[in-house]
């Protein structure tokens, strides 16, 4: 599996983990200014350690849909270039903004990202697109977030099953999810991430030509 550059494993408690070097920003190990990035509380770490063929060099731009208090969008910032942070619960967003405050290329949006028009005016293109929002309509969300990606540029997606729908069979939901995601994207890889995460499945995808925004 190739990691990012900026991404490294290290040895923490013991145990072979993804890193990256920055200011901790949850009570995270941290040794030699490198942080422990647990692969158990981020589905993108999810998607690099189940191998999944992310595209990631390091150095790209990113937005990233679903923040929450920024475990993992603080990861990112660590080894990407400028990094758009959409999340609309205001409580999580304000840990957000400490883990913002030492990366000047993390930027905080307190926005919906189903209404991709309230920051289109901020955020430019990328070459990256992270989603884990967590809710229902994560296809519809993807779609609706499709424009900022580049042409070349790739969608990383987690799809919780429980958020679509908590009775149904996880795998029905999937396809179901992927269906809809065909709408905009070409879908390159699919992966569950167990062990790391029940019930999510991880999606490799790229903007599709000329398919409908
Ligand atoms: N990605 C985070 C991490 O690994 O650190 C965890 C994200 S949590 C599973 C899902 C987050 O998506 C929640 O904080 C929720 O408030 C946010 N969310 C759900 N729907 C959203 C929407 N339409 N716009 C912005 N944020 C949304």
């Amino acid at each position: 599996m190739s990691l990012p550059d900026g991404v490294q494993r290290r040895t923490f408690e013991s145990e072979d983990v993804l890193s990256t070097e920055g200011q901790p920003v949850y009570g995270e190990p941290t040794a030699d200014g490198w942080r422990k990035w647990d692969a158990r509380r981020s589905k993108l770490g999810a998607m690099l350690e189940t191998g999944m063929d992310t595209g990631l060099h390091g150095g790209e731009t990113v937005l990233y849909l679903g923040a929450a208090a920024g475990t993992t969008v603080s990861h990112v910032a660590d080894f990407a270039g400028p990094t758009y942070a959409v999340e609309f619960a205001a409580r999580p967003a304000r840990d957000l903004l400490d883990a913002a405050e030492p990366r000047g290329n993390l930027f905080p949006l307190l926005k919906d990202a189903r209404k991709p028009e309230t920051y289109a005016h901020v955020v430019e293109p990328v070459d990256v697109v992270i989603q884990d929002v967590a809710t229902r309509g994560q296809a519809k969300v993807a779609l609706a977030n499709r424009q900022f990606l580049a042409d070349d540029g790739r969608l990383l997606l987690a799809v919780k099953a429980r958020s679509e729908d908590v009775a149904r069979e996880p795998d029905e939901v999937f396809d179901e999810v992927l269906e809809t995601l065909r709408d905009g994207y070409e879908v390159r890889e699919t992966r569950s991430l167990e062990p790391f995460h029940e019930d999510h499945l991880g999606v490799v995808a790229t903007p599709r030509d000329g398919a409908s925004q």
